[in-house]
């Protein structure tokens, strides 16, 4: 990785023929895309703000502990050994990757529990607990989403939707499959019990969705865990994003950190490079975003190239809800804390119709809780654990203070899970850190300080959502949560996956400007 910033003016291909891609932002999205394009025989640079690779991967070190800051339940790992297998690698080579069992531990405000499984024996268990009934629903409602799966992530997520017609071909499969109803809709036709139709409908949260709006295509994601499970990687996330850096690096290609795109230039209606915030441009044959999309039209493409995503357009989207990141080590232990707790609060739908339509901050919440050192020990010192806590709250819309909320909204957090599953807490603290709206909006450059990007609405989803291959300019390519298909790691790799449909080959490059030059 190199840092640079001096102003200067650097020309594609550094004086050799080969293509040019510059990828704006170092997230998952923008480096699948810069390892897919290196394969495609692009040479690429990265061009990242932040002074580490990752976006909401981003790894906090601080006090002797690791603190993954955002993706921490690894699913779909097929989609990042691709990436490896592309470059002529095999992940497991580098990566050590670890199931996790249960995937989730949801515990209901009243103390009950429930173990989310990837085995069918003690899944069927854990339901007969709650609703006996439901044990046989529950496996009509698996079908259902496998049949879902089959055409939400099979014929969906790979595969651009630049027009019209590419959404029609797909809707008559959807109508048959209820793409119209939301996930919570879908899962209440199947499941009786209430607490269990929160367990089955709980997923889109994952992805900056409300199951009580998003599109039912997300409950495939119930099956791709059951079919595929759910990860870790020993030394956490970042030791994947660690491990696409060297693969692009490997293919030749460079990570430039603490390099901001301040614009997008275009040329005879072509993206024809950048130029960074420092003043120097970077000439390019085509460019890829990682950006955030709404900040991307708003801010890094001047509004008189901008038909379809103007100002007002943008204003008229609707985006996910924002995130509360507690990081914190502990002293001691928890050794009874599971790697992925889900504390559901008292209310469900009135907390989710506060966070996503009213936008306020309410007083309950409801909480996710990581526990990486039931997985890893090393990633805190001996005898401590490491943990992120987060609880789903409004964008900035709601107009909350967070400078003056923060330290409040923390402490009711420490006190909640002191009175519940980690007693003593307050007392056992050893490192903190908080990630809040502003956090996303200021670091992550997200509108609205949204943590997933457009909100996944049926509405907003494939033709509808910023297309990968942008509508405004030739040459101008987007990757990542706020693009199709969406958000969540397995949703970012597939946007990647998208441009091997749209980007041209670097060689078709190479002829285009040999028969131009003749
Ligand atoms: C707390 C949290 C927990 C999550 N948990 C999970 C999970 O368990 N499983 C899961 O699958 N998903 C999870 N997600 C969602 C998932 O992490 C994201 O959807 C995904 O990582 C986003 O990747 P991306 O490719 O869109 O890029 P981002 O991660 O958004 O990165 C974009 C990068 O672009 C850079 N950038 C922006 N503008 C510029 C500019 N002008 N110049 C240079 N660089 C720029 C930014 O600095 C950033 O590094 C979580 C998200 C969060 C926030």
């Amino acid at each position: 990785m190199n840092i640079q910033s001096s102003p200067s003016t650097s020309t594609a291909g550094g004086g050799s023929d080969t293509p040019h891609a510059l990828v704006i932002g170092s997230g998952f999205g923008g480096l699948a895309a810069a390892v897919r394009l290196g394969a495609r025989g692009y040479r690429v640079t990265v061009l990242e703000r932040r002074d580490q690779p990752g976006g909401r991967a981003y790894v906090y070190r601080q006090d002797g502990f690791t603190f993954d800051g955002g993706p921490t339940v690894i699913t779909a790992p097929f989609l990042l050994e691709e990436l490896w297998e592309l470059c002529g690698k095999r992940m497991a080579d580098t990566i050590d990757m670890r199931p996790v069992s249960p995937f989730y531990r949801v515990r209901f405000h009243d103390g009950e529990v429930f173990d989310y499984q990837g085995d069918a024996e003690v899944m069927r268990e854990q339901i007969r607990k709650f609703n006996p009934d439901d044990v046989e629903h529950y496996e009509r409602f698996l079908r259902m989403s496998e049949q879902i799966f089959e055409v939400g992530f099979e014929r969906l997520s790979h595969v651009p939707f630049g027009s019209i017609l590419d959404m029609l071909k797909i809707t008559p499969a959807m109508i048959r499959l209820q793409s119209y109803r939301t996930v919570y809709n879908l899962v209440a036709r199947f499941i009786e019990d209430e607490r269990l139709r929160q367990v089955f409908s709980f997923h889109p949260l994952l992805v900056g969705g409300n199951p009580f709006k998003t599109t039912s295509i997300y409950t495939l994601i119930a099956f791709l865990e059951r079919k595929w499970g759910v990860f870790f990687p020993i030394g956490g996330t970042g030791t994947l994003i660690r491990g696409l850096v060297e693969l692009v690096e490997g293919q030749g290609g460079e990570v430039r950190l603490e390099t901001e795109v301040e614009e997008v230039l275009v040329e005879q209606g072509r993206a024809a490079g950048v130029r960074l915030k420092s003043g120097e441009r970077i000439d390019a044959d085509i460019v890829v975003s990682n950006a955030d999309s709404a900040y991307l039209y708003k801010h890094l493409l001047p509004a008189r190239y901008r038909k379809r995503w103007t100002d007002k357009k943008l204003e008229r989207v609707r985006y996910s809800m924002s995130l509360f990141v507690w990081y914190f080590g502990t002293k001691r232990k928890y050794e009874d804390v599971a790697h992925h707790t889900i504390l559901l609060g008292p209310r469900y739908k009135g907390l989710l119709d506060d966070i996503f339509e009213r936008k306020v901050l309410a007083e309950d919440f409801s909480l996710y809780l990581h526990r990486p050192t039931a997985t890893d020990p090393a990633l805190a010192p001996a005898g401590c654990d490491a943990f992120y806590v987060l609880s789903p709250v409004p964008h900035l819309d709601s107009g909350t203070d967070w400078e003056a909320e923060r330290e409040r909204y923390r402490a009711k957090i420490c006190a909640y899970l002191s009175s519940t599953i980690m007693p003593g807490l307050e007392d056992e603290l050893a490192s903190s850190h908080v990630l809040d709206p502003l956090g996303f909006e200021r670091e992550l450059l997200s509108h609205k300080g949204a943590a997933f990007g457009v909100e996944p609405v049926l509405t907003q989803s494939a033709y509808f959502r910023p297309h990968n291959e942008s509508e405004e300019i030739e040459g101008l390519y987007l990757v990542g949560a706020g693009t199709h298909p969406g958000a969540g790691v397995p949703g970012v790799l597939s946007s990647a996956k998208v441009l091997d449909k749209v980007v041209p080959h670097a060689d078709a490059l190479v002829h285009r400007s040999a028969r131009s030059a003749q």
